[in-house]
């Protein structure tokens, strides 16, 4: 019986810019996004009955078509005509619902996954064109490192990897629906933009301060207007000496750069007070 394992590491954005609403429903947005190691893990295993079957450890996630890795495994069977079934693990580290494409991530990987347990010879550009079927974050997830994404997030340019840096992510306990902070953004509102091309200028000089210069998110002011809780890590985090702090994705998680370790102590106790959910990692390059 074959089996294949399949890493989906959690994304952070440093910078995610809505520039309209376009006609199709969808935002244009630039953002760019890039891996850290807290990952779910899958396991895929070749099931003879032409059947998907999802199980996982976690009680609050649907394992029924509303998962998008179950989506990704019948998208392919679709297209390919595979008349093979696979039973999937879904080892789930990533706190859900948290702005972290945990979904998406755990969709990308199974794409990975099952174009190797069915030999389906798919190369990664094919792979991110499924992906983007599933959900805007999928084709990023699928090809992974650090890249900027335009249009509806599906247009992707590799980048150099951030310098290295510790990443330390806050998850307060609310669970933050995109779609209602997508609902409620205004394009109007916005004030000033972040701006893409300094975040590509620090990658590209490898400089770790004009990176955290550089943070920006857009829908931060959305979601931090409904939840003061992501605000106040925020606070909390730039008072305990994070070198640059900002909101990933929709929320509500918050994540510290730093970059001395001697640092991280100091910060991971003093956000421990009041959020049980934190994680030190590292960025992938
Ligand atoms: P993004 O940053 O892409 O907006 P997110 O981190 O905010 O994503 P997810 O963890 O991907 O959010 O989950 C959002 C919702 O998607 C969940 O409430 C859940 O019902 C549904 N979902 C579908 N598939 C999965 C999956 N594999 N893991 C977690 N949630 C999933």
């Amino acid at each position: 019986m074959t089996k294949i394992y399949e890493k989906a590491p959690a994304k952070i954005n440093l910078v995610l810019d809505v520039l309209r609403k376009r006609e199709d429903g969808y935002h244009e947005v630039e953002m760019v996004m890039t891996m850290v190691d807290l990952a779910d893990r899958l396991t895929l295993e070749e099931l003879q009955r032409d059947q998907i079957v999802l199980a996982s450890q976690a009680g609050f996630i649907p394992l029924d078509e509303k998962n998008l890795a179950f989506q990704a495994a019948k998208l392919l069977k679709q297209r390919y005509g595979v008349k093979k079934g696979v039973y999937i693990y879904l080892d789930k580290q990533i706190p859900v619902a948290a702005g972290l494409a945990g979904g998406s991530s755990d969709a990308a990987a199974a794409l990975r996954g099952l174009n190797r347990l069915w030999d389906l010879n798919l190369g990664v550009p094919e792979l991110e064109a499924l992906g983007a079927e599933l959900g805007s974050d999928v084709p990023f997830c699928v090809r992974g490192g650090t890249a900027l994404a335009t249009g509806r997030g599906e247009r992707l340019e590799s980048l150099e990897s951030p310098p290295q840096c510790w990443v330390v992510l806050a998850k307060p306990p609310i669970n933050v629906s995109t779609a209602d902070v997508y609902g409620r953004f205004r394009a109007s509102e916005v004030g000033v933009h972040p701006s893409v091309p300094d975040m590509l200028a620090a990658l590209r000089e490898g400089s770790f301060d004009r990176m955290c210069g550089a943070l920006g998110n857009v829908l931060e002011k959305v979601t931090l207007a409904h939840y003061p809780e992501v605000r106040q890590i925020k606070e909390v985090m730039t008072r305990l000496g994070a070198d640059g702090v900002l909101m990933s994705g929709s929320g509500p998680t918050v994540f510290g750069l730093v970059s001395k370790e001697s640092k991280l102590a100091r910060i991971y106790n003093g956000l421990r007070g009041f959020c049980k959910e934190v994680y030190v990692v590292r960025m992938l390059t």
